[in-house]
Formats: structure tokens, C-alpha cells, sequence
């Protein structure tokens, strides 16, 4: 428990599929800090695990959602209006591209991956952020995860990074256009963590290595450590920040050699 109380606040939750998930490591963050969520799942395969997980909270609720599906995200925050009548907080915790490409050369990643890549992993953003804002009543906090490769090259992340170049970008765009609702949009550079989605990434666990033995804390982080900015980012003690990406990477991010 940290020494922020967000009790009567509400948020929704994009991109748990599993305990390792981010999403999952901010919303259990927030929810000990009084939030009531609302969690969204893919498909129904992840249904009954975030079903599950939620069940440990006092009062979640899930919603289907595949982020490629113009008519679930509308029904996700119809829903959510229904059940909470007002919304804070919205994270945006998801990415996804074909495995083919997350691997080999970038040049090879075809026109139909790359729309795939970008459309999951970065234009999801948009409508999130769209359908969130009328339910931001009283201002709001986004918060979407990224990742260095968005500035730098990784091999392996490929098509990713594009992704979440564009993200970022995103998140500077909106904050500007959604900063008169007093709604601020900001993304967490994470360093690597052992999720699904990590182990995706070709080379992962050496990436993972390197940053460890580089990083100015001299090992990796932790989900807590993205949820506890999370949990800033949610609260009062964030309120001029906003078009950010900060990174939690232990410093990884200012080293050259
Ligand atoms: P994860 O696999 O637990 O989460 C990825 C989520 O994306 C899953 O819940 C999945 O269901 C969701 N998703 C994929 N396609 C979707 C679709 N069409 N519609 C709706 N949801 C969809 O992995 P994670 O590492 O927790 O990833 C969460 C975010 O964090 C991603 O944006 C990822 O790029 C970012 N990130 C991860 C790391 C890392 O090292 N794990 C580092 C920096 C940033």
C-alpha cells in the first residue's frame, strides 16, 4: 500500500492476459489505492483468466474488447458508462504484431503486418482515448506503455518500434487536444520484463541481459516499479505532467557505451 488515496475514483483497464501482464501489476496497484476497475479482455480465451483475476477485487468488472473492432470499443464504454457513470483513469496496455516480424529483417515486413503492428500496438490509442474523454467528467489520466526501441534501434523489435514511435507520438498529439478537459496523456518507457508479449521478441532474454548489466542500477526492473509510476500518474502529484513519456528502465536510457 503507497500513501496515495484514490478511493471513489474509477478507471478502466486495456491489455491484461495474464498475472505477469503490466496492466495487471497497475491495476493492482490502483485498485489498493481505492480505485474500482474495469478490465477488458481480447478474446474468449482470456476471458476466464481475467475473470479470475478481477474477481480478487472488490467491485471490477470485465468487458470484452478486441481493440481491432470499431463496434466492441464502442460497447466496452457503453458498458462502462452503465456501471460507473464516470471514468479517471484509462491504460492502454496492449501491442501486438505477427511473430514473423518481430524477427529477420525489417525490410521484409510486409504491408499487411506492418498495418497490423501499427494498428494494435499504436492507432488503438485513438478511439480509447476518443470514447474515454466524454466519461472523463472531471478531468482524467491515460497512461499507454512503450518502450526505447521507439527511439532506437533493437533488432529484433522491427515493426514494434515503428509502432511505438508512432505511440508516442500519439500521446503528445492527444495530450494537446485533450488538455482543455483537464485530461493528461502520458506512456511509461518500461524497460524489458518477462511478459507474454516479451517473449515474443526475438532475442528477448539477452536484450533483457544487457540491460541489467548496463543500466545505471545495474539490474532490471520490476512491474511494481511501472505500476508505482502508474500509480503517480494517476494521482494529484502528476497534475502539470502531461505529453511525457518517462521511462522506468533503472536509467538504461542515458547510457551511450
Ligand atoms: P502482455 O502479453 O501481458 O500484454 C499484451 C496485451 O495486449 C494482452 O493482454 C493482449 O490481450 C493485448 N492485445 C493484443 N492484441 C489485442 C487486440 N487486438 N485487442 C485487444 N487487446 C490486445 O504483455 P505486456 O508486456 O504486459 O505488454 C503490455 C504493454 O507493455 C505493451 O504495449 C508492450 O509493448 C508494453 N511494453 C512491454 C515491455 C516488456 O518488456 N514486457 C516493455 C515496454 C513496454
Amino acid at each position: 500500500m503507497y500513501p496515495i488515496d484514490l478511493s471513489g475514483k474509477k478507471g478502466i483497464v486495456f491489455g491484461v492476459a495474464n498475472d505477469r501482464s503490466i496492466a495487471w501489476a497497475i491495476a493492482s496497484v490502483l485498485a489498493k489505492a481505492g480505485v474500482q476497475l474495469a478490465f477488458t479482455y481480447q478474446n474468449d480465451r482470456l476471458k476466464e483468466r481475467v475473470d479470475r483475476l478481477a474477481g480478487t477485487l472488490d467491485g471490477a468488472i470485465t468487458l470484452p474488447c478486441d481493440a481491432s473492432d470499431d463496434q466492441q470499443i464502442i460497447d466496452v464504454f457503453q458498458h462502462t458508462a452503465e456501471a460507473f457513470g464516470e471514468i479517471s483513469f484509462l491504460v492502454h496496455s496492449i501491442a501486438f504484431a505477427n511473430r514473423d516480424d518481430l524477427e529477420g529483417s525489417f525490410s521484409d515486413t510486409g504491408r499487411e503486418g506492418f498495418r497490423l503492428a501499427l494498428e494494435i500496438s499504436a492507432f488503438s490509442l485513438l478511439p480509447l482515448v476518443k470514447h474515454a474523454a466524454p466519461l472523463m467528467k472531471n478531468g482524467g489520466s491515460v497512461i499507454a506503455m512503450t518502450f526505447q526501441a521507439s527511439q532506437r534501434v533493437y533488432p529484433g523489435y522491427n515493426v514494434m518500434g515503428t509502432a511505438k514511435a508512432a505511440l508516442e507520438h500519439e500521446v503528445r498529439q492527444l495530450a494537446y487536444e485533450f488538455g482543455e478537459q483537464n485530461i493528461r496523456v502520458n506512456a511509461i518507457s518500461a524497460g524489458p520484463l518477462d511478459t507474454l508479449a516479451a517473449r515474443g521478441i526475438h532475442g528477448f532474454l539477452d536484450m533483457k541481459k544487457i540491460h541489467a548489466e548496463k543500466a545505471p542500477l545495474q539490474r532490471n526492473i520490476t512491474a511494481d516499479e511501472v505500476a508505482k509510476t502508474a500509480l503517480f500518474l494517476c494521482s494529484d502529484l502528476s497534475s502539470g505532467i502531461t505529453g511525457s513519456v518517462i521511462p522506468v528502465d533503472a536509467g538504461y536510457h542515458i547510457m551511450a557505451v
